[in-house]
Parts: C-alpha cells; structure tokens; sequence
C-alpha cells in the first residue's frame, strides 16, 4: 500500500487558493494585452521576444545547444536581423527531442502532458504546459470565443481530446465564459455520428466545433435520419477547426446548417494559433505568439504582404519554449487593421505548404483544388477525391454529381484556371461515408483517393 501523504486539509486548501488567486493575475494581464493600444502592443512583444529567447537559451537543454552560437547576438542587440540569423526549429527536432529533451522547467512543475502523432509525417511530438501556460492559453482563448458566443450558448465540442491540447483547452475557455459544455469529443467507436446529431438536437446545441468536413458529414447524416439542420437543430454557429476550408466548402456550410461559419486553427505543440473575432475575421493569436513568414524554399523573411509559411516563436510557453518553428502553414498576413479594434493581426490560412499536388509541371494546392471543385457540386453529399496518374488529374465524384452536366462544368473551370485537362473517376458514396465516419479528425484529405 502507498505510502499515505504527509499533509493537513489546510494545506490542501492552501494550495487550491493559490492556484485561483495565479489565474486571478493571469486573467488580468491576457485582458491588458487584449486591450492595449497597438504601439504599446508592438512594444510589449518585443520584450517578451527577447524574453522568450533567453529563457530558451538558458533552461532548455535543446535550446542551451542550438541556439549557442546565435542567441547571444540577439540577447546583446534585440536587433530584427540578429533574430532573423536564430536557426529554424524544426518538428524533426521535437521529435527527436521526445519526450523532455526541450523542457524548460523542472518536471515536477508541468500540469499536462500530451502528445500529437503529426498530420502527415507520423512521429510522435510531446507537448507540456505548466499551470501558468496553460491558464494564459484557456484565458486567450476565452478572450477570443467570448467575442462570438455568450453564456447563454450551449457548444458541442467534436474534435479529439484524447492526447491533444485542443479539445481541452477550447472546453476550459467555454467554461471560464459561461457556455454549456457538450462534450462529444471525436472517437466514432464511442460517439458515431447518429449520436452526435441525437446529442445536437436533444441538449439544445446553438454552436458546434469541428472540423468544416465533420460538420459537412454530420448535416448528411443527420438529413438520413430525417432530421433538418435548418428546421429541426439550433446550431447557428460553425466553429471550424482542424483544417483549412475554401471559400466554397464555408458557403455550403452556410446553407446546409443554416449558421454562420467562423474558422480558428492551431496545433498541438503551439497550441491555438488563429481565431475569429466579432468582425469575423481571423486573428493571430500575438500576445502568445511571434509570428514570422518566410519562403517555404529558401527559409528567407518574406516582405510585407506577401504570403508565406508561417514561422512562430512562443512567448508565454515556459515548459515548451519554442523559437523560430515552422508550422509547415502556408498565411498571408493583412497589413490593414481590422474593424473590430483588435492590435492583432488578421490572417488567411492557405493550407499547409506540403498539402499540393503537381500535374504537369503545375503546383495547386489542396485548398485551392477543393474550392474549384465543390464551387460546381449540387448536391450533398459534397465530398471529393484527387488522384494523379501518369501525369493526369483525376478527380472523384459521388454518384449524385456524376451527372454529365456537372462533371462538364468542373472540367471547364480546371481548363479555364489552370489549363488542365481532368480525367472523372466514380467514387462509392459508402466507402466516402465509412472513411470520414471512422477518421477521428476527418478533413477532405481523409477521402482523396489513394
Ligand atoms: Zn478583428
């Protein structure tokens, strides 16, 4: 038997105490932040650069090596170019750091632990928090969703929260602002679809996150079970998050659910990264993060406004400082302020740099593809497959847009944006059904064809 504690109740109390009266403070200073002014902002951020950079040079003891020869230089000048010579890090470096190798703070100061197996590359990662950083994560995002819901707002939550930061962090920050929290989470074996919709209807859910191909499969299923987005459910926001959606995909969204659609994006080991505001546009969460884009190829600072990948350094991530990380996202940064009033930057996401395909000599991206596609579809169900052989595009349509008349529209406008000539495939809308229904995070890419 174990060995019982050696402590009174006090202080047990104690320590509840100081853990509310920590979030007290943090709560506090994420609200400064969000309401500063932007040149006090820009200000702030620079110091916190430089703190961020001298904390990961001196206490992680991946930092302590490769950034040796370079942070130096930075810490002396806090000059743009002297961090600009900092090297990249890299997800291989995480990985081979697993799990503590970037650890900044003892061990025995962590809250969490968790870890993401990558979208595409399928090494495993850790992240970790302690209480501090990961309370300043659930107050930005609290600050962020409040802009959109209220308390009276009842919000299911579908994405996985098993391991990954996100289902929990997005779950504290509907709780810090009063939401009813639904917890569907993203396991099929647990909660499959029908449950889900059951679940929708039957707890009054008015806001659902997910990712935009989840939400488009749920309004299919749920029509299956005779029940109408529209008519018969309350959601009237759609929180997308897990994947880029083009244009057209939000459009759809729209109409089948009959909600406004609002995008957020982030991963793991950064934690969020971007979120809507009540303009709805999408901002760089910059009081967590600094945020660089550069040429995917030559890893140089691109100018401003030209779109490039996106590089960022964290800033209130004492467990897991990350400096200079590239996300693998491809972002153009507006150079305008938005209307809501925020300092932050607003963003597009365009996908991830490694998600194109190339077709004689062309580079498209996923993104892109997707919006030319479902911009002709008609009918649900919407989804759609991508194939290149021997140098041909073949995309895959359900039955229900096989017709004539909408594969013709689609080979036009391949002709007419990318000079291409596409190749038809007929895709069995039950296999398109059980891949999405068994994906724990289904995205479009969980259905190209392989
Ligand atoms: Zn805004």
């Amino acid at each position: 038997m174990n060995k019982p504690v050696n402590r009174t109740p006090a202080d047990g109390a104690a320590r509840i105490l100081d853990t509310l009266r920590m979030r007290e403070r943090i709560a506090a200073q994420v609200d400064a932040l969000f309401t500063m002014q932007s040149a006090p902002f820009r200000q702030w951020q620079g110091e916190a650069l430089h703190a961020a950079v001298a904390h990961a040079a001196d206490a992680s003891p991946f930092y302590r090596s490769h950034l040796a020869s370079s942070a130096p230089a930075f810490l002396r000048s806090g000059q743009v170019k002297d961090f600009t010579a900092l090297p990249f890090t890299t997800r291989q470096h995480l990985h081979d750091a697993y799990p503590f190798g970037m650890l900044a703070v003892s061990q025995d100061a962590l809250v969490r632990f968790g870890e993401s197996s990558g979208t595409s590359s399928g090494t495993s990662i850790a992240a970790f928090f302690t209480a501090e950083d990961w309370f300043t994560n659930n107050c930005t995002v609290a600050h962020m969703l409040q802009q959109v819901l209220t308390p009276h707002d009842v919000v299911a939550v579908a994405v996985p929260y098993e391991l990954a930061g996100v289902g929990q962090d997005l779950d504290r920050a509907l709780e810090l602002i009063g939401c009813t929290v639904v917890a569907l989470g993203a396991s099929p074996q647990f909660c499959p679809p029908e449950r889900m919709v059951r679940i929708l209807r039957d707890a009054g859910v008015t806001a659902l996150i997910c990712s935009g191909t989840r939400a488009l499969h749920l309004s299919e299923v749920a029509q299956q079970l005779g029940i109408d987005p529209r008519r018969d459910l309350k959601v009237s926001k759609l929180l997308c998050a897990g994947e880029g959606s083009s244009p057209a995909k939000q459009v759809i969204l729209r109409e089948t659910w009959g909600a406004e659609t609002f995008a957020m994006f982030g991963m793991t080991e950064t934690n969020t990264l971007g979120m809507f505001c009540s303009a709805n546009q999408l901002h760089l969460i910059e009081n967590r993060s600094y945020f660089e884009l550069i040429d995917p190829a030559s890893g140089a600072p691109c100018a401003p406004g030209v779109a490039g990948e996106l590089v960022v350094t964290t800033l209130s991530s004492r467990a897991l400082p990350l400096i200079r990380y590239r996300t693998g996202d491809l972002v153009h940064i507006e150079q305008a302020p938005c209307t809501c009033g925020s300092p932050f930057h607003t963003m597009r996401h365009m996908g991830r740099v490694a998600d194109h395909i190339v077709v004689q000599g062309r580079s498209m991206s996923m993104l892109a593809l997707e919006q030319d596609v479902l911009s002709e579809l008609t009918s649900a169900p919407y989804h759609f497959g991508v194939k290149v052989v021997d140098e041909k595009l073949h995309i895959g349509l359900t039955e229900n847009n096989y017709g004539e008349e909408v594969r013709a529209r689609v080979a036009a406008r391949f002709v007419a944006q990318h000079g291409l000539e596409v190749n038809f495939l007929l895709m069995d809308k039950d296999k398109v059904d059980k891949a999405v229904r068994n994906a724990v995070k289904p995205t479009m890419q969980s259905i190209y064809l392989n």
